[in-house]
């Protein structure tokens, strides 16, 4: 080694702008025609892994230059653009750009966002972001809480504080095996992580009380306070209530003031999943259907949905943040005590499960402050308007049929022309026949939706959490969804001849 040292993977000044340079370059021609290129190619595994090849570790390295402008063809060239205007599966949004400019910062930068003495500045901002988020749903600014991977990692977050607020005070020490059986109250439509939680965390899926959902796919408060006096009764210790602001099949939100009022009489920790929908709040005419979330002990978001941020960043808040530390920190927050009159410093890594963590809070706070309160209003409410569109659409096309709409999330389903009513096997064939066009529209690559099943229909579903979706688009997707479902019609018939 030379006295001043050469390391092959520094980058000099020049080679960095250059690459760099040509990188911008190549993902904002990429960005301005996202609209032109398919949604995705529908390769099969197989044929990605022959694309990537198989070669194994290099034993030298390769220029940067090449390196990089081969690896974006190889990713701009073969993968699903969630930032498509006609993408609207699941509940993956569009990206900000400027997303995109804060992750190459944030990893430049690079700070460890687990102590405060590691980030100084960026933990101040994801500090800011979380107290943005809270003032965003209208939640008291007393509200704490800590930037996580995602909605699942958020709802993970508060399940623990809620266990440790409310299960016997023993379990920190002895475990939960000793403890009386403990128990979770959510509706049938709540997402899988409540299957993760409880068997992750020590309560296993029998302590789930799967509560019944009315027509409206809301969480029957009446069958909730029922189940929980009956576990009451036979010696349960419930301990905490998931209201889904916003379920990810359609999009209902449950009656939150009346599972408020359940958690106040029971003493149980309410928390409520909005990683979908709670965004919605802002928008004057949705507003209401979020009424009583203030009471909410903890609350999952997830900008990385809704505030349309880059993968990854999903949020918890809580109301009474002394429950994260007393889940997540050995230390009691005592320990920092010190002769100064400051408040101490906020070191993340005692709010949730990660230690070192990266700065997801940039491309967040960056978003917020580009397009403000209003800038979401208006995308967020545009995002709804081309939801109840498509319903509309659907409800009038002979041969759609239209199944449910809250929020941003329409769900329908296609039944061929002049189809009987009587006919034999109609509701096994229609789910076949929707299931077999989901599939042909997944990898046709016009238009990207995903499935729901609502009242036993096997249905289409359109999430639209994308800012580069139009009229025309969702204009355009019914005549793409009605053209190829004939031709599925039409090729099921041919081979089956049920018909
Ligand atoms: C998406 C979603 C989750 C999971 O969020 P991830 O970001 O995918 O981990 C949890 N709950 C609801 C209601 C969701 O919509």
């Amino acid at each position: 080694m030379d006295e001043s040292r050469k390391s092959p993977i520094e980058l000099t000044k020049k080679e960095f702008r250059e690459i760099g340079y040509q990188l911008i370059n190549d993902i904002s021609d990429f960005l301005d025609t996202i609209d032109k290129k398919p949604v995705t190619n529908g390769k099969s595994p197989a044929q990605m892994q022959k694309i990537l090849g198989n070669s194994s570790l290099p034993e030298n390295g390769m220029p940067a230059a090449e390196l990089m402008s081969k690896t974006t063809d190889l990713l701009i060239g073969n993968s699903l653009f969630n930032g498509h205007p006609k993408f609207f599966g699941y509940i993956t949004s569009s990206a900000t750009p400027i997303g995109a400019l804060a992750d190459l910062l944030a990893a430049a930068v690079n700070p460890n966002v687990g102590a405060h003495i590691l980030s100084p500045m960026a933990t101040e901002i994801e500090r800011q972001t979380i107290k943005w988020l809270a003032e965003f749903i209208g939640v008291s600014p007393n509200y704490g809480g800590i930037l996580v991977s995602g909605g699942n990692m958020a709802n993970f977050t508060a399940f623990l504080a809620a266990r440790t607020a409310k299960a016997p005070k023993s379990i920190k020490e002895d475990g939960i095996s000793n403890s009386a059986k403990l128990t979770v109250y959510c509706s049938k439509a709540t997402h899988t992580w409540i299957e993760k939680a409880v068997v992750l965390f020590g309560l296993g899926t029998k302590s789930i009380r799967w509560i019944a959902t009315d027509r409206s796919n809301k969480m029957d408060n009446a069958a909730l306070e029922k189940t929980i006096q009956d576990d009451l009764k036979n010696g349960c210790k419930p301990i905490m209530v998931i209201g889904a602001a916003g379920d990810v099949s359609t999009g209902a939100v449950d009656d939150m003031k009346g599972i408020s009022a359940i958690c106040k009489k029971y003493d149980l920790w309410f928390h409520v999943d909005g990683a979908y929908g709670i965004p919605a709040i802002i928008i004057p005419e949705q507003k209401s259907l979020f009424d009583g979330i203030r009471e909410a002990d903890s609350i999952a978001m997830d900008p990385h949905k809704w505030l349309y941020s880059p993968l990854e960043a999903g949020c918890t808040l809580v109301k009474n943040p002394q429950h994260l530390i007393d889940t997540f920190s050995s230390h009691p927050v005592y320990y920092h005590f010190d002769s100064t009159d400051e408040e101490p410093a906020q070191n993340y890594y005692e709010y949730g499960l990660q230690n070192s963590r990266g700065f997801r809070a940039l491309k967040v706070w960056l978003a917020l402050q580009q397009v403000g309160r209003s800038g979401y209003e208006k995308m967020i409410g545009e995002d709804i308007e081309l939801s109840g569109l498509l319903f509309d659409l659907a409800k009038k096309h002979p041969e759609l049929e239209a199944v449910s709409q809250n929020l941003s999330i329409a769900t329908f389903r296609y039944i061929p022309e002049n189809y009987k009513n009587d006919t034999e096997g109609k509701d096994e064939y229609l789910d076949r026949l929707n299931e077999e066009l989901l599939n042909e529209l997944q990898h046709g690559g016009e238009v990207f939706l995903s499935n729901a099943v609502v009242g036993e229909k096997y249905c289409l579903r359109a999430c639209i959490v994308n800012f580069r979706t139009s009229k025309k688009d969702i204009r355009e997707i019914v005549e793409i969804i009605v053209r190829v479902g004939r031709k599925v019609h039409s090729k099921l018939c041919f081979g089956n001849n049920a018909m």
